[in-house]
């Protein structure tokens, strides 16, 4: 029996090409540090309704749910823009989520330093290493509350329990100290009770980390300070609606969408680990996706649930290596070499 059991969910548009490659490199990082991995297909997204009529199936749930973390490609395309909502390639993504209770949305912000360029923020703003991670509370907050409409108006709740708050404060302190030992908290306690119950709360859970400097910031100064001083983040926890909002900014800091990794968590070990981008149809098909978002979910992955550190870091030095001669079309600078997705791919291996 292999050490773990993985299940792709390589979905639609560039998803088949871009996990392709992230096998590859999971397959070699497995041989390096000897541990052994299986895989399993599932669909998910457009190509599970084509074949099954639903976007997320239940033998997908199942297959998750009995693996140790999923890689999921990305999901979506205009072939099925007319489906109806509920039966849309998205939902099967929100589905996976809740079936998989997967309340921490982790999304860092790395600058890798050959792509500095790519940022739109200055240099000296920027600095040489920024590394921010943003932990974004994913089931619950005003896209999960009730909701509503008259005649002439409409409303969204804003409604999180002391344990929702409490579970991912954890999340973030326990990150905090595997790293710098910072954690901002951000809300908008000047005006959301819901926000006061959130600053109290995670000033309750920091009593457990003493060690973790913990500061709090409203959502309106977190926006701008990002783009000001980013160097002073180190972990930032927040809710649904702040993360989602915040964790797009701060990727855009971080300069090419083709970069970024993400991962979501449950309580347990199983995670699901994707990149932030989506199926890029424009591309698809063509072999010249960047598939580093994607290889870097997979060093998350080895970091937060497989429990081998060493091999998520020899992943993310290889691709920082690589970035010093070679693109992908989305991210190519002049003087550098020009590669597909697939040589991405192997030139991740063979600097591994
Ligand atoms: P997108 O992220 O797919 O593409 C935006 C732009 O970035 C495109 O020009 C695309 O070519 C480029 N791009 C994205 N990833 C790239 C990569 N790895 N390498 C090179 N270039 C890359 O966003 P979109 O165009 O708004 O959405 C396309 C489809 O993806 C839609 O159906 C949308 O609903 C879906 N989507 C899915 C997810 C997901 O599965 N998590 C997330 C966002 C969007």
């Amino acid at each position: 029996m292999a050490d773990y059991k993985i299940t792709l969910l390589k979905g639609d548009g560039i998803g088949p090409e871009i996990v392709n490659q992230a096998v590859k490199v999971l397959d070699k990082a497995a041989e390096k540090f000897n541990f052994t991995v299986e895989y399993d297909e599932a669909l998910l997204g457009g190509c599970a309704i084509d074949a099954t009529g639903v976007p997320l199936p239940d033998e997908t749930v199942a297959k998750c749910k009995a693996s140790d973390s999923v890689i999921l490609g990305a999901v979506g395309g205009p072939k099925w823009d007319n489906q109806p909502g509920n039966n849309r390639p998205e939902a099967g993504l929100l589905g996976i989520r809740g079936a998989l209770g997967l309340f921490a949305n982790l999304r860092p912000s790395v600058i890798f330093g050959p792509l500095k360029s790519a940022s739109p923020i200055k240099d000296e703003i920027i600095g040489d290493n920024m590394d921010i991670m943003i932990v974004r509370e994913l089931t619950g907050g005003i896209y999960f509350g009730e909701r509503g409409r008259g005649d002439d108006f409409a409303w969204d709740t804003e409604k999180y329990s002391v344990a929702e708050v409490e579970r991912i404060a954890r999340v973030a302190f326990d990150l905090a100290m595997k790293r710098n030992k910072k954690l901002t908290s951000v809300d908008k306690a000047n005006v959301l009770e819901s926000s006061r119950l959130w600053r109290e709360t995670v000033i309750k859970v920091s009593k457990d980390y003493p060690e973790v400097e913990l500061n709090h910031m409203y959502v309106d100064n977190c926006a701008m300070q990002l783009v000001r001083n980013p160097k002073q983040f180190d972990v930032i926890v927040t809710s649904n609606i702040f993360g989602d909002i915040l964790s797009d900014e701060a990727s855009m800091i971080a300069g090419s969408i083709g970069m970024l990794a993400s991962a979501s968590l449950s309580g347990g070990k199983l995670g699901l680990y994707e990149p932030i981008h989506g199926s890029a149809p424009d591309i698809a098909g063509k072999g010249i996706a960047n598939p580093l978002a994607t290889i870097l979910s997979v060093a998350m992955m080895l970091r937060y649930s497989l429990n081998q550190p060493e091999a998520a870091e020899a992943i993310e030095a290889a691709v920082s290596k690589v970035l010093l001669n070679n693109r992908t079309p989305d991210i190519y600078e002049d003087g550098m070499n020009k590669v597909s997705c697939d040589q991405m791919g192997d030139l991740v291996c063979a600097e591994l």
